[in-house]
């Protein structure tokens, strides 16, 4: 397709399809370069329909024939599909077409990885696989025959036969295209059941490659977990006979919610303690949950078009973050969830790529699976729900999800559904899925004879094509402490409605000390004129977990700010706090761990950008290791008392307690390797009998420059396991100093493991260049442009990934003239080659346009 003239489409522009789809049947007979599909729908016109134009999307399919109703048609095969003159009463619709998965690196549509069959559908990748209405609105039953001599093959549903050399599946739930999957291979199953409230028996089984076995252990108890938590909580049971999990290693997502079959990267599902850190168990604990919410939020109750995508995705992301709030530290994982909306999501919205939560316009969906439809979309459902109270919430919900069961739905569906439960009028509050951008929120505040109050202003910087934004509903989560360190004021929420707000709080003896936002009640960013002395206190203090986190986190960015921009040495007063909190073992190590855990340099930059400064990324590091340095010093003769406090002893085990120990314990390493040349590290490598263990000294000593033997070892531990494989790739990159990083990478883009097909594989080098700061930033321009010549050879096999991967570039106007004229060269030297796919073309076009 050429790429100067790419189709826009509009969220205004929606029509409901002309037909009814009452049933789909699928014939597979699979070959690797020349699969046959045959399908056979029975369609029926509707008669009121505005646009009864019969058209079926397909892309790169090879039609062999087409009947309707057993008379042989030719249909018009045009630009991204066909269109067939049809009856005006109920028909069917055959035909049969050629795909080539071997082919199909674009992994969309039916592929093959490691000689394994398998799918992904979401969002547009079933017309890849046969004609069809390819929209999320236009669901069916779905019946799968499978023809091959895989020894195993599965689609959605309930098995309903097989025999020597075929299958067959059905799915009695109707669903959208984009749901449909099928897996066929060699495949081992690790089985359990689960039985369901109502009684009802679930067989459960996670399929992988044989060898992979003994890595489900984890992500099946995970499952059953799930599958619990989602009937007490929210009252949802499971719907079919049997519940499929595929472990695949070519995957360009984390994972896809297929009804009944769930594919996974294998990254998200295999898990073993040898293999895994605490911090991949509990991304697969999240993920298997993510996907089994899906039955319910996404599969049963969809979308109806792709502009809703954060339907799905915003509420599942919030009721997984629910889910492991519940299974672990409810306050750690908040601070997790804020430190990675800020890592992922205010960039976005900061930036060329802002968009709305509900966006309404695209080129290529692909381009929308971001921070702020999942993240941000996730934020907005949390602002409802402590607007409305856990009840009323609750409510609404079950309303949902008696209205919508089976329909494809929009935010409007959704915000009606609270209205309802609740009599609150939602208009104002629905700004947030159509305004794109971060709200600033300045706070000031005044006490006199007793009464305190505190004055809030609101606005939204602009951001592509929203020039002005109206005030929107802020839900903001005060309390108020004494000098003394009491609170004064328990946890209320003040809700904000206009540009400029007062709240006032009376009977106080003394001026108080407020905590605002707490919980961070709302994805805003705070800006009030505070003290380091206040921050302390509040570190010190502060009865809200997460505003004693933020405390601390405010105070690392100061000091951080004022070395970068006067040369001042690291604060007193912080190190001292620090020290203080490191100190108590009365507080949770896993909260001590966050605290120690500096904010990113990526962070530092945009602080001094919105300040007003250029960051400079070499100031950026150098803070950061003279903080880190003189931390160590200040630690050092607690430092071996604390990481022997906080060695785990005794066999692994993922649990949520352990795991904090063990990041505790491995910040006190990194900065013991400071000191001791490296000699603890050496000893825990060598004893180590987990991952985490070995991991956490691998990369303390490696970012010593003392991890030579070490990571040689590894590598020849590991070699022929892909996933640990990909931490080895990355942590080089990661740990490389500023001026060998980009050199680090491309010296690995030429080893014998790296494979440019394997999304994991190229996003462990290019993610790991991306995300060191100073390495990629470096003022040599040779990270741009090794990442641009990689972008540019990924194009032309997989163009999803690529384009996700330019979001490394969304920053660039925080940099100097000289860094932006070596990006802008980059990014125009992929936007000028020649074939360039619409998914890299629409995003470096939208970064080069702000
Ligand atoms: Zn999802």
């Amino acid at each position: 397709m050429a790429k100067d003239t790419p189709q826009t489409f509009y969220l205004k522009d929606y029509t409901p399809f002309g037909f009814d789809v009452e049933s789909v049947h699928l014939t597979f007979r699979l070959a690797p370069e020349t699969t046959r599909v045959l399908s056979r729908i029975r369609f029926a016109p509707k008669p009121d329909a505005a646009d009864k134009t019969f058209f079926l999307y397909g892309e790169e399919l090879q039609l062999i024939s087409a009947k309707i109703d057993g008379q042989a048609v030719t249909p018009e095969l045009v630009d991204g599909g066909l269109k067939c003159a049809v009856p005006s009463a109920p028909f069917t619709w055959e035909a049969e077409v050629e795909i080539n998965p071997a082919g199909n690196t674009a992994l969309e549509g039916l592929y093959m990885s490691n000689r394994m069959y398998c799918t992904q559908c979401e969002a547009e990748g079933f017309r890849k696989i046969t004609y069809y209405p390819d929209r999320p609105d236009v669901m069916s039953t779905f019946t799968v025959r499978i023809e091959g001599d895989e020894p195993v093959m599965l689609s959605n549903g309930n098995p309903v036969g097989a025999g020597e050399g075929w299958a067959e599946w059905h799915d009695p739930w109707p669903k959208p295209a984009y749901l449909f999957a099928l897996v066929a291979g060699d495949l081992v199953n690790h089985p359990g059941s689960f039985t369901t409230k109502s009684g009802k028996e679930v067989e459960l089984n996670i399929w992988v490659r044989p060898g992979d076995e003994n890595k489900c252990a984890f992500g099946m108890e995970a499952l059953k977990k799930s599958m619990k938590w989602d009937e007490d909580v929210y009252g949802l049971e499971y719907d079919l006979e049997l519940f499929n999990i595929v472990a695949v290693d070519d995957f360009n997502m984390g994972a896809m919610e297929n009804k009944g079959l769930n594919i996974f990267n294998s990254s998200c599902v295999l898990a073993s303690p040898e293999t895994s850190t605490d911090a991949n168990f509990e991304r697969i604990e999240a993920i298997i949950a993510h996907e089994y919410f899906h039955n319910w939020t996404g599969n049963r109750i969809t979308c109806r078009d792709w502009f809703q995508l954060c339907l799905k995705e915003g509420l599942t992301v919030f009721r997984d973050a629910q889910f492991t709030a519940d299974m672990r530290s409810e306050p750690v994982k908040r601070i997790d969830d804020v430190i990675t909306l800020r890592a992922r999501q205010f960039p976005e919205d900061n930036g060329p790529l802002a968009h709305p939560p509900r966006p309404e316009a695209f080129q290529e969906i692909n381009n929308f699976y971001t921070a702020t439809v999942y993240e941000k979309g996730a934020e907005v459902i949390g602002m409802l729900k402590r607007l409305v109270g856990d009840e009323s919430y609750y409510k609404a919900l079950k309303l949902y999800f008696e209205r919508h069961d089976g329909q494809a739905c929009t935010i409007e569906d959704w915000l009606k559904v609270f209205e309802d439960a609740t009599g609150r009028d939602l208009s104002q509050f629905k700004l947030w899925y159509s305004q794109a951008g971060t709200p600033r929120v300045k706070v000031t505040e005044d006490y006199a004879g007793g009464t305190y109050t505190l004055t809030f202003e609101q606005s939204t910087p602009p951001t592509p094509g929203q020039p002005d934004k109206a005030p929107r509903v802020i839900p903001m989560a005060v309390g108020l402490l004494s000098p003394n360190g009491d609170e004064v004021r328990a946890t209320e929420v003040l809700e904000l409605t206009e540009a400029k707000q007062s709240f006032t709080f009376e009977g106080l003896a003394s001026k108080p000390v407020p905590s605002i936002l707490r919980e961070f009640s709302a994805p805003v960013i705070l800006e009030r004129e505070t003290s380091n002395a206040e921050r302390a206190f509040l570190l010190a203090h502060d009865t809200d977990p997460f505003n004693r986190w933020e405390a601390g986190n405010a105070l690392a960015k100061e000091t951080r700010v004022a070395m970068v921009l006067d040369g001042a040495a690291p604060d007193a007063a912080y190190l001292d706090a620090l020290e203080k909190l490191v100190r108590d073992d009365e507080q949770d190590p896993a909260f001590r761990a966050l605290v120690l855990s500096p904010p990113s340099q990526s962070d530092i930059a945009q602080t001094l950008y919105e300040r007003g400064y250029t960051p400079d990324p070499q100031k950026i590091y150098d803070a950061a290791e003279t903080f880190t340095q003189t931390l160590a010093q200040q630690l050092e003769t607690s430092l071996p008392r604390l990481y022997a406090a906080t060695t785990v002893e005794g066999s692994y085990s993922p649990d949520a307690e352990s795991a904090g120990k063990r990041a505790l314990n491995g910040r006190i390493l990194s900065l013991l390797t400071r000191l001791d040349g490296g000699e603890q590290a050496a000893r825990q490598y060598a004893a180590a009998d987990n991952m985490t263990q070995q991991y956490a000294a691998l990369a303390a000593l490696m970012k010593a420059e003392k991890g030579e033997v070490q990571s040689r070892a590894f590598f020849e531990q590991w070699q022929d396991d892909r996933l640990v494989m990909d931490k080895w790739f990355a942590l080089q990159i990661a740990c490389a100093a500023p001026e060998k990083t980009a050199a680090t990478a491309k010296a690995l883009t030429q080893h014998a493991l790296f494979d440019m097909k394997n999304p994991n594989r190229f996003r462990a080098v290019f993610g790991a260049l991306a995300g060191n700061h100073a390495g990629f930033h470096h003022a040599s321009g040779e990270g741009y442009q090794l990442l641009a010549d990689n972008l540019i050879a990924l194009d032309k096999l997989n163009p999803q990934t690529t384009a996700r991967m330019c979001a490394a570039f969304q920053t660039w106007k925080r940099y100097d003239a000289g860094r932006q004229s070596l990006i802008r060269a980059q990014l125009s030297r992929i936007a000028g080659t020649e074939g360039l796919s619409r998914d890299t073309n629409e995003m470096v076009t939208r970064i080069l346009d702000a």
